[in-house]
């Protein structure tokens, strides 16, 4: 029967007299916690209230999940730090009702309960989560800037302990259905539909049995811990004020070194918690509320909120490709079964398609059909799949040294080696062997896709696809367009990255598309700094203070210092008349210091951690000096150091935008934060550039120029742009 119906949720009740609220938002694929839904939980929470039933438990009325998080897009609408406030303000009001109403609550979770959503789950008494491959719980707030602002920072610790809930607030892990429960964030733990029957029916008669559990808002005893201490580590540190100084201590520590300047959010997070554990959760809920007022407008949170937005833009095809009908992928080819070639076939095969491998030598096919077995166990491993789910997939990949297959499949993605004869002859060979309409991509980093059309009869069916390594995680494909690919090749590719869980953005054909382009320059000068005397480290450690996943060197080094050559060196007719040659890869390649492959690099790697490799500092450093440079103290050449670093990315992403390299400023930022790591806090070169002020940037590349040559004159886009006061990228709202 049903006893409250809104548009939202409604709460019926059973037999027994117990009560389900389920929570069902109409036109989303997801449950998200926006002002209509909170308004409806009010509500319905009143309704219960008087009720006497009981039990209470709340559940998803969707099979996708049980709640994605907080609607995003009601926090565009917030202007002030003051707004901000309010919203943290009124949900930690929601959630201590729902703690507070007099049954015992239970939350039954299965899929994602993530953000807000485990916020509400914490606020119940009892939880139960179901095992199947997509259910995950985590509070992923600092990955946008934020922090978990409706009693999840004081929940979280007092439910599963202090360094628990540290590495889910601030490494933002999550936990699957087994982690959750072992680590106390579920009270019972179902693995098939059968048991899920069983455990509810069984959590339910102990919710009922036991009540309600003591409210996590009474106040902390000072000295003592009020949460279940599970592990002997748990019992020594978390057990007295000392262990939890010392823990404290330790956790900021780490942030300083982990945690890039002008990233607030993991720091307020951490003083968040702390707040509450030493002064009671009254004082930490009010941390909450001011630290979200001030992340809410920080720089830092804007530019990863339109990230996320912009990444959730390109799950749609492009404007520009809006009335072409992509064609389905359902069978493909690849060509090539080296690093990417096996990389591209697992994932196809694992998200449903029928594949094909070809390659020239058999040693060559089985170590590739090797590698992706490892990748299948690695999925199995990490539940993102079942095993017999994954012994039918990977049954649908066939190796071959023939073209056995090739006349009957959607796309070919060729991932051979990169010399442009040899993908010609193939590209002429697949044009023979495939039906008319197979799209034929290349995975080339650094060769003109144009190049490869030369000489076929429909140059209209070949395109870029530019996967990254490793292929199941790097999130961006980048899909290159010639004058001559056509609307609906482009679609279909597009299309397809999206399937395949990719990011796709769209970037014209041109020497190393949109990613590699900006970050040649920004890896020369990388090293041009070390041949000028600042030392590895230096230079690592001040990219990564900028927000870098790893520092360019260390970029160089997992990459390779004889492809760096290769792509520096096709890259060449873009730099020409503005970047003077570079020999320095060309000299650590004949020195055989090709990075991790050879075991040396910048870094030497026959250990666990690398160590700075002298060696190459000496054959670099001989190299070049610069007069300028040498006259500053250390501190203030690092600084410019990382100046000059940023400053030529900005500069050529600000060149590539104007030679429409993608269709907008967004697009070219998303590309390089999901390719390359950009700082994501930053937004993106051009980003960083509006935030900075582009006169400021102008006139800093003007200087830079004066000194160090004409490879820091800023461009004529970025002069135009500063002069009529024009920023690249739009305001936040309106991204959607
Ligand atoms: P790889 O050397 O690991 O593999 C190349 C494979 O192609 C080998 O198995 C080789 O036997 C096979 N091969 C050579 N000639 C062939 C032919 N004529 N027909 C069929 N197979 C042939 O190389 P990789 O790193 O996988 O790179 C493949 C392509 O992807 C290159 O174009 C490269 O530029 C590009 N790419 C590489 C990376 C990366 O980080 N490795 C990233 C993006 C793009």
């Amino acid at each position: 029967m049903q006893i409250f119906h809104s548009a939202t949720i409604v709460v019926e009740r059973d037999p027994e007299g117990a009560l389900a609220l389920i929570l069902d938002v109409p036109n989303r694929s997801v449950n998200v916690l926006n002002r209509q839904v909170m308004a409806d939980l009010n509500a319905a929470l009143d309704s219960v209230a008087d009720s006497k039933a009981p039990l209470l438990v709340l559940r998803s009325g969707k099979k996708s999940g049980f709640i994605a998080g907080a609607d995003l897009q009601e926090f565009l609408g917030i202007q002030d730090a003051a707004s901000a406030e309010a919203v943290s303000a009124s949900g930690q009001q929601l959630f201590a009702k729902l703690a507070a109403v007099p049954m015992p609550t239970l939350a039954a979770i299965s899929g994602a309960c993530l953000g807000g959503g485990l916020e509400l789950a914490l606020a119940c008494d009892y939880r139960l989560v179901f095992d199947k491959p997509g259910t995950q719980l985590g509070l992923p707030e600092v990955e946008l800037g934020l922090l978990p602002a409706w009693g999840g920072t004081q929940r979280l610790p007092r439910l599963i302990g202090l360094e628990r809930a540290l590495r889910m607030i601030l490494d933002r892990k999550r936990l699957n259905a087994v982690e959750a429960f072992r680590w106390g964030l579920a009270d019972a733990l179902a693995a098939t539909e059968n048991e899920l029957r069983e455990q509810f029916a069984r959590l339910a008669a102990r919710a009922v049995g036991e009540g309600k559990r003591r409210p996590p808002h009474l106040p902390l005893f000072r000295g003592g811990w009020e949460g279940p201490l599970r592990t002997w580590r748990q019992c020594i540190l978390e057990s007295n004020p000392l262990g939890r100084r010392v823990l404290f201590k330790a956790t900021e520590r780490l942030l300083r070194r982990r945690v890039p300047d002008d990233m607030p959010a993991p720091f307020e997070a951490l003083e968040a918690i702390r707040t509450g554990l030493q002064d009671g959760m009254a004082a930490g809920l009010a941390y909450e509320r001011s630290a979200a007022g001030r992340l809410a407008v920080s720089t830092a949170c804007r530019n990863l909120i339109g990230l996320f937005f912009q990444t959730q833009k390109s799950d749609k095809l492009p404007e520009e490709l809006r009335g072409t009908v992509p064609t389905p992928v359902r069978r493909i080819g690849v060509v090539g079964a080296g690093t990417m070639g096996a990389g591209i076939a697992q994932l196809a095969a694992f998200k449903g398609c029928k594949v094909v491998v070809q390659d020239v030598s058999q040693a060559a096919l089985d170590a590739g059909l090797e590698r992706i077995e490892g990748l299948f166990r690695k999925a199995v491993e990490r539940r993102l799949l079942t095993e017999p789910e994954s012994v039918e997939r990977l049954a649908a990949i066939q190796g071959t040294l023939q073209w056995d297959g090739f006349d009957n499949v959607d796309v070919v993605v060729e991932a051979a080696l990169e010399n442009l004869d040899a993908k010609k002859a193939i590209f002429r060979e697949l044009e023979a062997r495939t039906r008319p309409e197979t799209v034929l991509a290349t995975n080339t980093s650094s060769l003109p896709v144009e190049r490869l059309q030369e000489g076929l009869k429909h140059p209209e069916r070949v395109a870029g696809m530019h996967f990254f390594n490793p292929v199941h995680k790097m999130p961006l494909v980048e899909v290159a367009r010639t004058s001559a690919s056509s609307a609906q090749t482009l679609a279909t590719l597009m299309q397809w990255a999206i399937h395949l869980g990719k990011t796709p953005v769209l970037v014209r054909d041109s020497p190393g598309f949109a990613v590699n382009r900006v970050l040649t320059p920004y890896l020369n000068e990388a090293v041009l700094l070390v041949a000028e005397g600042l030392t590895i480290e230096q230079v690592d450690r001040v990219m990564k203070r900028f927000g870098m996943p790893m520092g360019p060197l260390e970029l160089l080094d997992q990459v390779g210092l004889d492809i760096a050559a290769h792509v520096a060196q096709s890259m060449q007719p873009m730099l020409t008349g503005r970047f003077e040659p570079n020999t320095a890869f060309e000299k650590m390649r004949s020195a055989g210091l090709l990075g991790q492959k050879s075991g040396r690099g910048f870094y030497l790697h026959d250990g666990k951690k690398p160590k700075v490799n002298v060696q190459a500092q000496e054959l670099l450093r001989s190299e070049k000096s610069n007069p300028f440079s040498q006259t500053l103290p250390t501190t203030a050449r690092v600084t410019e150091g990382r100046e000059r670093m940023v400053l030529l990315m900005v500069n050529e992403a600000a060149l590539g935008l104007s030679e429409r390299l993608t269709a907008s400023a967004e697009a070219l930022n998303l590309a390089l934060v999901l390719g390359a790591g950009w700082a994501p806090h930053r937004g993106g070169p051009l980003r960083y550039a509006d935030d900075r002020g582009l006169a400021d940037i102008v006139q800093s590349l003007s200087a830079l120029a004066a000194r160090y040559g004409r490879r820091f004159e800023p461009c004529a886009e970025l002069k135009r742009r500063a002069q009529a006061n024009e920023s690249f990228t739009q305001p936040l709202h309106a991204l959607i």
